[in-house]
């Protein structure tokens, strides 16, 4: 498993006792924080980006469900980064709006397939 500072984030060698991009002594107990926040960056990242997907992906019924709820799950996750926050947040409202909207246009549509026959 790969290492990373604690300090910048870095990927560092498995052997590395310091960080070469800072400069940072490297603990093991530290480059395992330093993946998590990683992670959590990443998540945040990515349920941001699904949160913006769902503005356009509500219109289609199935991959409205799919963008909205992966858009929740991981903003949720990403919520702990700090670095990226901000984006988990909007990730995270934009997808419970989204996954209400693609909801209420399954419910209209079983509606309209009811009224029309
Ligand atoms: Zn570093």
């Amino acid at each position: 498993m790969a290492k990373f500072c604690a300090n910048c984030g870095n990927e560092l060698d498995e052997n590395a006792d310091l960080c070469l991009k800072c400069g940072a002594l490297v603990s093991k107990k530290e480059s395992k924080n330093a993946q998590t926040n990683v992670d959590v960056d990443k998540q945040a990242t990515t349920g941001f980006t699904f949160g913006l997907t769902s503005i356009i992906t509500w219109l289609i019924p199935l991959f409205g469900y799919i963008t909205t709820i992966c858009g929740i799950v991981y903003s949720a996750k990403g919520l702990k980064s700090t670095k990226n926050k901000t984006k988990a947040t909007v990730g995270l409202v934009l997808s419970i709006i989204f996954l209400i909207i693609t909801i209420t246009n399954s419910i209209l549509g079983v509606i309209n397939a009811f009224a029309t026959v």
